[in-house]
């Protein structure tokens, strides 16, 4: 950048602060679309098919706002610590595009129904300035040297969340983006999936520049066709140093201080100028002449409100207070439903002085044992279903020695599987825990005999019992007492 007198600045002590914001659009899943009655599921569905007059765009068509999105993006407002606008409207905002049939997309501009909102990354608050409601256009798809246009997707209720600048890095950004989809699919407006395109992010960009001669600000780009997460964090990246390295080699001049709207290329992991960018001057908005002022009362709003499921922050901080580690309390809760069975579970010995020893057993299979049946089963398990007395037998015969954890680990899916109770699959298949010294040192006889060279290592450094207990942990199908395990073994050795 150039100083006034047209001297470039000085390039040492230059301390610079990458300002970012993010604008997420998101596809709720409505049954109908916005504006008319027209099935607004467009994924592979044949194209044109879920269209009519008013989603075309045809003359006289009047559009009718869809009462369920409009209270799911308050309920989204709500969720992230918005106020909430009781009387808003809708506005038309004018440009020419091929998948844009009349002309304008209905959007809100100066009466969203959501505004000045908040959400916390790791302890900094990132402000939200609004959340909107407004309507998808259709899809071009090319085909060689071809366009096609379907419009399924036409009038698609679509909400827009702006942040204010206060993102500092591309991993805040994906941090950001990770907490509004998690937020979404808590209060289940959205499948909020970005490669599928429910929802899409533009990053916008600059860099505040400081040094001895003064405060720089680099000239504003916002980024386009985004369609991962790491995409995201990637293209940010780029940003972030393509604007420094400019800023250093005196490419900016005065005169190119303009938005600029810049387009990412995915697999050449850069990002590339489009145009520069329209002010809203350039869309002409004007207040949306067929539809009236939409108004929701306090009680309304209050009714909305009452819909929340308790938030990932709440949930989290009441792990926490359980005395869980952050680890453990952020994986609880990063899904509704696992959460909520986890709740569901812990429930029966709240109050009861050993509560948070059976959270954190609790809680350690279902880091374990129950996440990994989750995701190789995905649907088929209902996690719901889970048991709550299972688990507090289980913890019982854990906390009585009858059990070892890592035979709670193999019989609590099973113990799903059969509607058994886990601590009868363990008497059943001899799992009960080993603490008879005859049995322990036959065990232990056998696992001597078996890793001579085990032996001789634990001669030279006691540490290694450690391979050897695990050893006759193995050889009694985790079913050994371990801490026995290793004083017998300690004992046979001398
Ligand atoms: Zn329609
Ligand atoms: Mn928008």
């Amino acid at each position: 950048m150039l100083l006034l007198n047209g001297e470039v600045p000085p390039k040492n002590n230059m301390k610079t602060t990458p300002i970012i914001g993010l604008e997420v659009h998101v596809e709720l899943k409505t049954k109908s679309k916005m504006f008319c009655s027209c099935d607004a599921n467009h994924f592979h569905v044949e194209p044109n098919t879920h269209t009519c007059p008013v989603c075309l765009g045809l003359p006289g068509a009047l559009p009718v706002p869809n009462k369920k999105a409009c209270e799911w993006c308050i309920k989204l407002g709500l969720a992230l610590d918005c106020t909430i606008n009781e009387e808003t409207f809708f506005e038309r905002k004018n440009y020419f595009y091929p998948d844009l049939a009349k002309s304008y997309q209905i959007t809100q501009l100066q009466k969203p129904f959501a505004i000045n909102g908040k959400l916390n990354i790791d302890g900094h608050e990132i402000r939200i300035n609004r959340a909107h409601m407004e309507e998808d256009t259709g899809k071009s798809i090319h085909i060689d040297a071809s366009t096609l246009l379907d419009f399924n997707r036409s009038g698609v209720p679509l909400v827009e969340i702006v942040s204010e600048p206060d993102i500092q890095s591309a991993q805040e950004a994906k941090k950001y983006l990770n907490k509004i989809q998690q937020v979404i699919r808590y209060i289940g407006i959205s499948d909020a999936d970005i490669e599928k395109g429910s929802m899409r992010c533009e990053p916008t960009i600059n860099i505040k520049v400081e040094d001895e001669t003064g405060v720089y600000y680099t000239p504003l780009a916002e980024i386009k066709n985004v369609a991962s997460l790491t995409g995201v964090e990637n293209a940010i990246d780029y940003e972030i140093k393509r604007q420094i390295d400019q800023y250093q080699s005196d490419k900016i001049t005065k005169n190119s201080t303009n938005k600029t709207t810049r387009g990412w290329d995915a697999d050449k992991n850069q990002t590339f100028l489009q145009r520069e960018k329209e002010g809203s001057a350039d869309y002409r908005y004007f207040p949306e002449p067929d539809i009236p002022p939409v108004i929701f009362s306090k009680d309304q709003i209050e009714e909305i409100k009452k819909t929340l499921p308790e938030l990932p922050d709440a949930k989290i901080a009441k792990y926490k207070s359980y005395d869980l580690s952050d680890y453990d309390a952020n994986l609880l809760a990063e899904d509704l439903s696992f959460s909520n069975a986890f709740d569901a579970i812990v429930q029966a010995l709240i109050g009861k002085p050993e509560f948070n020893e059976f959270a954190k057993f609790t809680a350690n299979l279902f880091s374990g044992a129950i996440r990994q049946k989750l995701n190789e089963t995905q649907e088929s398990f209902d996690i719901s279903k889970l048991s709550g007395e299972y688990f507090s037998n289980l913890f019982k015969a854990v906390k009585n020695s009858e059990i070892s954890s890592s035979v709670a680990k193999q019989v609590i899916v099973e113990s799903y599987e059969t509607a058994k109770d886990p601590v009868e699959i363990a008497k059943e298949k001899g799992l009960i825990q080993v603490s008879d010294t005859a049995s322990l040192e036959q065990f232990a006889k056998e696992v001597i005999e078996a890793n001579s060279k085990a032996v001789e290592d634990y001669r030279k450094n006691p540490l290694a019992i450690g391979f050897l207990v695990g050893q006759l942990m193995k050889v009694s199908k985790g079913s050994a007492n371990p801490q026995l395990a290793k004083e017998i073994l300690e004992k046979l050795l001398k």
